[in-house]
C-alpha cells in the first residue's frame, strides 16, 4: 500500500505576467520571422525554457557584438544597460525590448534620481542581468548593497543627497532591513513611492510564507540562477521549514527523502513552466497516495501588452 502524503500547492506561483510577455515576444517572432533569432541574455531564467527556444533556433547573445549586422535581436526581461540599445543601434540590427514593464519602471526612478543630481544606493546581487541593466541608468558613480551589513558599513558622503532602488526579485523581509539600515543612517534618503519588488515576487513569498508552517517539507522548483525562485527557498526556511529542496524539474526531486514526511509543500519561481510542477505531482502520485490541496493568498490579474514587432522586419 502506498504511504499517504499530503500537498500543498501554494498559489500564486509559476509564470509572471513580465515572464510570459517576454516569451511571446520570441514565440511570436519565430512565428513571424523564423529563426535565427538573438536574444540578449537569457530571456528568462529558466533553462528548460532557452532549452526549448534554442531547439527552435534561438541564440542567446551576450553582447551585440555577437549578433551579425542587421541582425533580429530582443532584450530579455531583465533589461539591459542603455549602452547594449546604443550599440545595438550602432550595430544596425533590428530591435525589440522583451525588459518588464516593472524592470522599466525602476530603470526610470533612477533615472529621474540621477537627473535630480542624487546619487543612487541600489540594493541587488551583484553581477544580476537585471542589476546590470538598471546600474546602467545610475550614472557615473553608483553605490551596490546587496546585505544590510553592507548597507551598515557602506561609506556615507557629506553633502550628498541620496535615493536607493532595489532589484524587483529580492527577499521582500531581507530588503526591508536593509532599507531600516539605510533610513537610519541617510534620514534624508529619497526611495521609491511603492516598493520596486514586484508583486509577482511579493505574491509568491507571501504564499510559500504561508504554507511553510503547515509543511513538514517544501520543494522549491525553479532555474538554478533565477533569483526570485531562489528566494522563495529562503522565505520557506525563514517561515519554519527547514526541510526545503530546489529542484529544476520534478524529475529531479529527491523523491525517497519524502517519505518521511507528512505535508509536503510545492511552489515555484516566477520563470517556472506549470508543467514542471506538473511533473513534480505526478512523480510524487506514482510513489505516495497523495491528498491535494491549493492555498492561494490572492488571485493575480496582471497583464502586460506586447511591444509591437515591426522593429524587426526588413
Ligand atoms: S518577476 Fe516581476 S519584475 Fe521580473 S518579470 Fe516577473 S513581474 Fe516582471
Amino acid at each position: 500500500m502506498k504511504k499517504s502524503l499530503r500537498i500543498l500547492l501554494a498559489s500564486p506561483r509559476g509564470f509572471c505576467a513580465g515572464v510570459a510577455r517576454a516569451i511571446e515576444i520570441v514565440d511570436k517572432a519565430l512565428e513571424r520571422f523564423g529563426p535565427p533569432i538573438y536574444v540578449h541574455h537569457e530571456i528568462v531564467h529558466n533553462p528548460h525554457i532557452l532549452d526549448d527556444f534554442r531547439a527552435r533556433g534561438v541564440i542567446f547573445v551576450d553582447h551585440p557584438d555577437e549578433v551579425p549586422t542587421g541582425g533580429r535581436m530582443i532584450v530579455s526581461a531583465h533589461g539591459a544597460p542603455p549602452a547594449t540599445f546604443e550599440r545595438s543601434r550602432t550595430r544596425g540590427l533590428r530591435l525589440v525590448d522583451a525588459t518588464c514593464p516593472l524592470v522599466t519602471k525602476v530603470h526610470r526612478e533612477v533615472s529621474h534620481y540621477v537627473r535630480r543630481g542624487r546619487r543612487v544606493i541600489l540594493i541587488g546581487h551583484r553581477g544580476h542581468a537585471e542589476v546590470i541593466g538598471t546600474s546602467g541608468h545610475a550614472g557615473e558613480e553608483f553605490d551596490l548593497v546587496e546585505t544590510a551589513e553592507d548597507a551598515r558599513t557602506l561609506p556615507i558622503r557629506p553633502g550628498v543627497d541620496y535615493a536607493y532602488a532595489t532589484q524587483t526579485t529580492l527577499s521582500v523581509e531581507d530588503t526591508a532591513d536593509v532599507v531600516g539600515v539605510l533610513r537610519e543612517r541617510i534620514p534624508e534618503i529619497a526611495e521609491p513611492l511603492r516598493s520596486d519588488i514586484c508583486y509577482a515576487t511579493t505574491n509568491r513569498q507571501a504564499a510559500v510564507r504561508t504554507i511553510a508552517p503547515r509543511c513538514d517539507g517544501m520543494v522549491i522548483v525553479g532555474g538554478s540562477n533565477s533569483s526570485n525562485s531562489r528566494r522563495l527557498v529562503d522565505a520557506a526556511r525563514a517561515a519554519g521549514c527547514p526541510r526545503t529542496w530546489f529542484v529544476s524539474r520534478g524529475a529531479d526531486a529527491p523523491l525517497a527523502e519524502f517519505d518521511a514526511l507528512k505535508t509536503l509543500g510545492i511552489s515555484s519561481g516566477a520563470s517556472t513552466p506549470e508543467r514542471l510542477v506538473d511533473e513534480l505531482v505526478d512523480a510524487l502520485e506514482r510513489r505516495f497516495a497523495v491528498d491535494v490541496e491549493t492555498v492561494s493568498v490572492t488571485t493575480e490579474e496582471e497583464q502586460y501588452k506586447l511591444p509591437s514587432l515591426s522593429a524587426l522586419h526588413g
